[in-house]
């Protein structure tokens, strides 16, 4: 009987991390070593793996994440059914976001992981790389773009977050939820397939790496960080703000003052629901940055919103309606 291919990929993180003498761990196995560790792979598919990286996934970055991108393309492209790639789960929900940017394929790439390391007791990464696999296989995974797949549940890499920094279940998409489940040998949708239509990578830009920070307000924010920031050094910059977006009086300022020369964008810090639109006027409120200058992220979370605006900054910085715009689509269900 001919099986389907899967192309794996790895890249390190808690999945592929082991000791030598019982303690710390760190990222040593490869993508074969990982796929020949789940039981029943074998029977299901024809595995093409390969190691990518190993690094804890806090070092990974965006050209290695684009890297990947290219290996997968290619990899969809000489035959594989559809893609896998394994990481780490502290930047799993950027690096899945940012392949989803790009991923200009109708096969499944879905990007998992693991909480415990290979050798704890109850390891969650074969469970999940296996649930990976069968998912990137699934014929009504296609045309969804890039897929997160966690403790039995597939979310959509745009909506995902991690949200627990010990749990097996620690990703959530907080306010639309997976948007399937992995049961038995089965996957079930309770969507139909679907997406927003991916970016274009021109190739060459891959090395690039526009600088885009993010910064969090707090309690009593001056604007001190804003203020240091000098637009000449930078491509854009996110604030994750209050509540629905809001900064204080002075940060408003500040925020007003960079908006005149770099993109800015403000976020909500609270991990569930949109910026505002139009309901709060006062200064540092989400209407009051608007007319500052600064562009509302909508839905996407800070982090994800950070990466949207490093893709438009790809190759030149983007001009504010191209900004307004690219959130506009994106930044909504
Ligand atoms: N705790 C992380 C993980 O689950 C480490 C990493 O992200 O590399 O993989």
């Amino acid at each position: 009987m001919t099986r389907p291919t899967v192309a794996i990929g790895a890249l390190g993180g808690t999945i592929a991390s082991t000791s030598t003498d019982g303690a710390e761990v760190v990222p040593t196995l490869s993508a074969a070593l990982l796929a020949q560790a789940v039981p029943g792979l074998a029977e299901i598919a024809d595995v093409r793996a390969e190691t990518l990286a190993m690094l804890p996934s806090p070092s990974l970055d965006e050209p290695t994440i684009l890297r990947a991108l290219r290996w997968a393309q290619d990899a969809v492209d000489a035959g594989a059914t559809g893609v896998v790639l394994t990481q780490g789960t502290d930047t799993l929900e950027e690096a899945a976001y940012l392949l989803d940017l790009f991923w200009d394929r109708p096969e499944p790439l879905v990007v998992t992981g693991a909480m415990r390391s290979p050798q704890a007791a109850g390891a969650d990464g074969p469970a999940n790389l296996l649930t990976a696999v069968r998912c990137a296989l699934a014929t009504d995974s296609r045309e969804r773009g890039v897929l997160v797949v966690f403790d039995d549940e597939v979310h959509q890499a745009r909506w995902v977050s991690k949200t627990d920094s010990m749990s097996t279940s620690a990703f959530r998409s907080a306010v639309f939820g997976p948007i399937g489940r992995c049961v038995e040998a089965e996957v079930a949708y309770g969507v139909p397939a679907g997406r927003v239509p991916p970016l274009r990578l021109v190739a060459g830009l891959e090395a690039e790496n526009p600088r885009v920070p993010l910064l969090a307000t707090y309690l009593g924010d001056d604007g001190y960080v804003v203020d240091a920031i000098r637009a000449e050094d930078v491509d854009g910059v996110v604030v994750a703000g209050f509540g629905a977006g809001h900064v204080s009086a002075a940060m408003a300022e500040s925020i007003g003052r960079l908006a005149r020369q770099a993109p800015v964008v403000f976020a909500s810090r609270t991990g569930s629901g949109p910026t505002g639109r139009a309901m709060y006027g006062y200064p540092g409120s989400e209407i009051d940055l608007v007319a500052r200058g600064a562009v509302g992220a909508g839905w996407l979370s800070p982090v994800k919103a950070r990466l949207l605006l490093w893709a438009l900054a790809l190759g030149g910085p983007p001009g504010r309606q191209d900004v307004l715009d690219a959130f506009e689509v994106r930044g909504r269900p």
